[in-house]
């Protein structure tokens, strides 16, 4: 029997590289439910997956901040199981603090985190009935270290740790595994497609001169590392696949293979003080400290 994947956020980026990689393996081992908020935007994932489908991959719509949304795709599922359940719909916001707006704030948490709560809570009853299942969830390095301008972000991203790790702790008594798939930058849509404060804003007139010249060494930085440093979505998929495969997945994986050298620093240098101060000489390096 195949086994039953269903992934959320598949119009772009790392989800579209999993389903059309799911979809297409050569043993086909797996029927995909490609998931999207929006089916318009298919088109792209029907082309990369070259016709590749037929048996092995169905398009639903789902909404992960819509109840309803998740219920329907649920009830979709011909064989009324999923065996691996991939939690990938997120978006970013960037800017100062300041000028964020209740809405977007509301929104990104909506999306990142209680989407992903939601997302897992309608398929949970169903995988604890079957006795087995496994979690996947697009975790961040920034939802383990803080980065400047990404508050909101951070927040989410940190937040999913929290309910994933939580969740890890009791579904092991249900044979279910939860594991994330921690990404540095990764080359897709993210970039595009987050909520981000651009330097001429209306929003950004009341923000003060030296918070904005600081915005502006990060916006530079953060397109430094995403030309230089970002990873394709292929390697990130392999990741994906070694936990699928494993018998006894991880909890977390890291996409670069070991735990980067920042995130790290969290661990070894408990106090903060060392990671706070290595981020920012990274990123405002000629600033005064
Ligand atoms: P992306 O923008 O290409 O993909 C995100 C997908 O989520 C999009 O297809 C978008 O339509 C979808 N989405 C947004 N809101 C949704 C909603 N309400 N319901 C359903 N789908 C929704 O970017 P990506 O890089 O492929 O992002 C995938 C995941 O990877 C995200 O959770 C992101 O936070 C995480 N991530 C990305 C990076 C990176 O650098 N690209 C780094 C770390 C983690």
């Amino acid at each position: 029997d195949k086994k039953v994947v269903l992934i959320t956020g598949c119009s772009s980026g790392i989800g579209l590289s999993l389903a059309v990689r799911l979809a297409s393996d050569p043993n086909k081992e797996y029927k995909v439910y490609a998931t999207m908020r929006n089916l318009a935007k298919k088109e792209r994932l029907l082309e990369c997956v070259k016709g590749l489908h037929r048996d092995t991959m169905d398009i639903l719509q789902m909404d992960v901040t819509g109840q309803q949304s998740i219920l329907d795709a649920r009830d979709r599922v011909v064989e009324k199981r999923v065996d691996i359940l991939v939690c990938n719909a997120g978006v970013g916001l960037m800017g100062p603090l300041e000028a964020q707006s209740l809405d977007s704030m509301r929104q990104i948490l909506d999306v990142n985190l209680l989407g992903t709560i939601q997302t897992i809570q309608a398929f949970l009853p169903g995988m604890k009935a079957q006795g087995q299942g496994r979690i996947l969830v697009t975790g961040s390095t920034g939802g383990l270290h803080g980065l400047p301008f990404n508050e909101l972000y951070c927040a989410s991203k940190f937040a999913v740790e929290g309910a994933c790790e939580s969740m890890a702790v009791l579904l092991q008594h249900f044979n279910i595994h939860v594991s994330l798939i921690e990404c540095g930058p990764v080359n897709t849509d993210f970039l595009v497609n987050l909520q981000k404060a651009e330097l001429g804003d209306s929003s950004l007139k009341q923000v003060d001169p030296h918070t904005l010249s600081l915005y502006e060494k990060y916006l530079q930085h953060c397109g430094s590392v995403f030309q230089n440093a970002a990873q394709d979505t292929e390697e990130i998929v392999k990741v994906f696949l070694d936990a699928i495969q494993s018998p006894c997945p991880a909890f977390r994986y890291f996409t670069s293979g070991d735990i980067p050298p920042l995130t790290k620093l969290k661990i070894t240098e408990p106090d903060g003080l060392t990671y706070i101060g290595a981020m920012s000489k990274i990123i405002f390096s000629d600033e005064e400290q």
